[in-house]
């Protein structure tokens, strides 16, 4: 009983001993820390990087099981991924990392702090109305065969692209998706990109596909940057041709075409309202797949 007591004191004073240990530069160190990890990860989120992170974390873990129970051969395997790996990482995530550290450099004081942005990823439902008003638009864009690019952001964070068009942040309709893509107008250019149910931004500029020379030449560029955007992310793009009015869509690098606007609802309700995903089949949506690659 006594002994418990004695043990029980013990424990409080080496907590308290730890308490009273603590400096004011290990509380400052700590802050910038977490400052410094909480806006690095922020910034990651808007890139395709974040699945990367993901990944890396996973390695981590597996790294740690490995040292738990001594499995060797795994051990010295990870090792050397990660003493040579995060070398080869900087290498292909150059643009990446210097578009992250330009944008430290730009941050007003009022990004800077620790409190979440009001627009996190949506759940399915916000997509319901969004995914009739972008099916009645293309056919009415490919009845009249005008040129249009849409993208349905995913998991992954289209920041740079977005960077690189107009916000306009308007909830879509038939009307909307009319005037964007009307023909000689400013926001015409380029592609509309859809975040959370709303148009987020319009004249986006698409990453090029990585092998160019193995699409069917009869794609033009509006066709390769679909693919290569869907290459690049797991977004959903969508395609109107302006010389056909075929409807395509383009995911994880490979084009279908061909859609109506019923096989269009059905597969963007399929991709993108949870519930949906389960019963969906692809097999039932109409189109062809006429050229691609699938990602690795
Ligand atoms: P279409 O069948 O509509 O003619 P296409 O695949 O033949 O399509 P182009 O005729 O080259 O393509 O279409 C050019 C248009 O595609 C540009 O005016 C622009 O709006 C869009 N576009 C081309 N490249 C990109 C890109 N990298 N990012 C965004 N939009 C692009
Ligand atoms: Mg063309």
């Amino acid at each position: 009983m006594f002994d418990s007591i004695g043990n029980l004191t013990d424990l409080m004073d080496s907590i308290l001993g730890v308490f009273l240990s603590i400096r004011f530069n290990n509380i400052v160190d700590i802050a910038i820390l977490s400052f410094i990890l909480y806006h690095a990860f922020k910034l990651i989120r808007e890139t395709r990087a974040l699945q990367l992170v993901q990944g890396i974390l996973l390695l981590v873990a597996f790294y740690l099981l490995a040292m738990l129970f001594h499995l060797d051969a795994l051990k010295y395997l990870l090792k050397n991924f990660f003493q040579w790996g995060i070398l080869a990482l900087v290498v292909l995530f150059q643009p990446e990392l210097r578009r992250m550290i330009e944008k430290l450099g730009r941050a007003k004081i009022t990004d800077l702090s620790f409190i979440p942005n009001p627009d996190s990823p949506g759940s399915g439902d916000v997509w319901t109305e969004a995914i009739g008003a972008v099916c009645e638009a293309a056919q009415n864009l490919s009845s009249t065969c005008t040129g249009a690019l849409i993208i349905f952001e995913r998991k992954t964070r289209l920041g740079e692209q977005i960077d690189t068009g107009t916000i306009l942040n308007c909830t879509p309709s038939a009307a909307v998706f009319g005037n964007i893509f009307y023909p000689n107008t400013p926001l015409h250019d380029g592609a509309v990109i859809m975040r959370d149910g709303k148009i987020l931004a319009a004249g986006c500029f698409l990453p090029k596909p990585q092998k160019e020379e193995l699409i069917a030449k009869q794609l033009g560029s509006r066709h390769r940057a679909a693919i290569g955007m869907s290459e690049n992310s797991d977004a959903v793009v969508i395609v109107v041709s302006e010389e056909t009015g075929t409807i395509s869509v383009a995911e994880n690098g490979e084009l279908t075409r061909g859609f109506s606007k019923d096989s269009l609802a059905k597969l963007l309700r399929s991709r993108l309202i949870p519930e949906e995903q389960n019963n969906g089949n692809s097999s039932t949506f109409v189109g062809r797949v006429i050229s691609g690659w699938r990602k690795k």
